[in-house]
C-alpha cells in the first residue's frame, strides 16, 4: 500500500521534518483559496497520484499567484496522469497539493530501503537528487552514499552524522540532515515500510526541507498499524488486483501477454520462469490456492480475461486438494459465459485427472491438453506469438 505525497509529508512534519507550507485541495476553488492563503508570489500545484515522475508528466506546475489558479488547478484535478511507472492508462489524480514555491539551492536524495543482498535496512543518499534514483545508480553510482543499518543497534547517531557530512560540509545543514535521516529511518521501521524516500530533499537558504516524499508500506505489516488503513486510496490501485484480492486470489499484474492460472505460489513462480525461458512474457501471477471452488476458478479465469493484453492462457494445475474436475468445470463455465476465442494450453495433473480431461474434451473448447510442463510452456509461448500476429 502506498501513501500520497501529502500524507507522507504530514507524517514527516509531525516528527519535526520541515516541509513547504501548503494544503491539499479537491477542486479549483479550494486551490485558489489555498493559494491566496499562502500569500507567496508563486505556488506549486502538485497532482496527488501514486507514481513517481509526475514532474516530467505535467503533474507538477509552478504558477504565479496572479495566474488563473482556479482553472490551472481544474486542469490537473480529475485528469489521468501517465508516467513512466503507470502504464498507458495512467492514474486518476485524486487531489491537488497547493504549496508555496521555494527557491532551491540544491536538490538531494534520501531513501531507506531493504537491501536484499546484505539483508539490512539501508539508507541511500546523494548530494544530487531530483532524478530517479535508478537513473542515478545506473549513470553515476559513485555519487550514492549508502549506510547499512545493524538491525539490533538501529541507525546510530554516528552513522546518521557521517551520512550527513558526506553530503555537505555545512554544519547547520548537516545537523538538519542528520535529524531527517534518523526520522526517515524510524518511520521506515516503525511503519513496516518497503520504501521511504525524500526526493528531492532540498536546501533552501539555511533550511533543509522535504519537497517530495514517498512511503510504501508492506501490506504484510499493515495489521500492526490499523490507523494507516484510513490513508488508503483505492482509486490509485490496480482494479483487477483489487477485485482478485476480494475473491481471495493472489493476483499480481505483470506486463506480458500470457495469462496464467496456477495453484501454489512455488508452482506459479516456476511457471513464470518457464514462460520466460521459452521467450514468452507472463501477464500475471495468479495463485488460485489449494481449496479453490468451481466459482473461485471461474472468477480467476474472468480476471485474467478482463486484462485486454492477454493473448493466450496457460493453465498449470497440480490437483491436490483442488480436484481437476472442479478446475475443469470452473474454467469451462467462465469460457462458455464469455465466448472466448483465445488459445488455451492446459497442463493438468493430479486428483480426478481422468474426469477433468474428459470434461475439457467434451466441452468443445479450443484447449490443448499437454502432459509435459516444459512442452506446454513452449506451446503457449508460440500460441501467444502467432495470435499476436493474427490480431
Ligand atoms: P515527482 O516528479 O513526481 O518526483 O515530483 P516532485 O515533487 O519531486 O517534483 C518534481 C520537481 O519539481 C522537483 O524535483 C523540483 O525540481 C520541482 N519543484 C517542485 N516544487 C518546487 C518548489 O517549491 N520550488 C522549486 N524551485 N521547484 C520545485
Ligand atoms: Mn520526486
Amino acid at each position: 500500500m502506498n501513501l500520497h505525497e501529502y500524507q507522507a509529508k504530514q507524517l514527516l512534519a509531525t516528527r519535526g521534518v520541515q516541509i513547504p507550507k501548503g494544503s491539499v485541495c479537491y477542486d479549483g476553488l479550494e486551490a485558489l483559496i489555498a493559494a491566496r492563503a499562502l500569500g507567496s508570489e508563486k505556488v506549486v500545484l502538485k497532482a496527488q497520484v501514486h507514481t513517481g515522475g509526475r514532474g516530467k508528466a505535467g503533474g507538477v506546475a509552478v504558477v504565479s499567484a496572479k495566474d488563473d489558479i482556479r482553472s490551472k488547478a481544474s486542469e490537473i484535478i480529475g485528469r489521468k496522469l501517465v508516467t513512466y511507472q503507470t502504464g498507458p492508462d495512467g492514474k486518476p489524480v485524486s487531489a491537488l497539493l497547493v504549496e508555496e514555491f521555494l527557491p532551491i539551492d540544491q536538490e538531494m536524495y534520501l531513501g531507506v530501503v531493504l537491501d536484499r543482498n546484505t539483508g539490512r535496512v539501508t539508507i541511500m543518499a546523494s548530494a544530487e537528487g531530483g532524478v530517479e534514483i535508478e537513473t542515478l545508480a545506473r549513470e553515476s553510482p559513485e555519487k550514492i552514499v549508502t549506510v547499512g543499518v545493524d538491525p539490533l543497534r538501529g541507525l546510530t547517531p554516528f552513522q546518521a552524522r557521517n551520512l550527513a557530512y558526506r553530503l555537505t560540509q555545512n554544519k547547520v545543514l548537516a545537523q538538519q540532515m542528520t535529524k531527517i535521516a534518523t526520522v526517515l529511518y524510524d518511520i521506515f521501521v516503525g511503519f513496516d515500510c518497503s520504501l521511504a524516500e525524500i526526493n528531492p530533499l532540498v536546501v533552501s537558504g539555511d533550511r533543509v526541507l522535504a519537497l517530495d516524499a514517498k512511503l510504501n508500506l508492506d501490506e504484510n505489516g499493515l495489521f500492526r498499524h490499523p490507523e494507516l488503513e484510513l490513508l488508503r486510496d483505492r482509486s490509485q490501485e490496480d482494479q483487477l488486483e483489487l477485485s482478485a484480492n476480494k475473491d481471495g486470489l493472489s493476483y499480481i499484474k505483470l506486463t506480458g501477454n500470457i495469462g496464467c492460472i496456477v495453484n501454489g505460489a512455488g508452482l506459479a513462480m516456476a511457471t513464470l520462469d518457464l514462460i520466460a525461458l521459452h521467450g514468452g512474457s507472463p501477464a500475471n501471477f495468479l495463485d488460485v490456492g489449494g481449496g479453490a471452488s468451481e466459482q473461485g476458478v471461474a472468477d480467476a479465469m474472468n480476471i485474467l480475461l478482463d486484462d485486454k493484453r492477454v493473448k493466450a492462457v496457460f493453465i498449470n494445475i497440480f490437483g491436490g486438494i483442488l480436484r481437476c474436475d472442479v478446475l475443469a468445470r470452473g474454467v469451462i463455465r467462465a469460457l462458455n459465459e464469455r465466448g472466448v476465442a483465445l488459445p488455451i494450453v492446459a497442463r493438468v495433473e493430479g486428483t480426478n485427472i481422468e474426469e477433468g480431461r474428459e470434461l475439457f474434451e467434451k466441452s468443445g473448447l479450443p484447449i490443448d491438453m499437454i502432459p509435459s510442463l516444459d512442452e506446454a510452456a513452449k506451446l503457449v509461448v508460440a500460441k501467444a506469438k502467432s495470435f499476436n500476429k493474427e490480431s
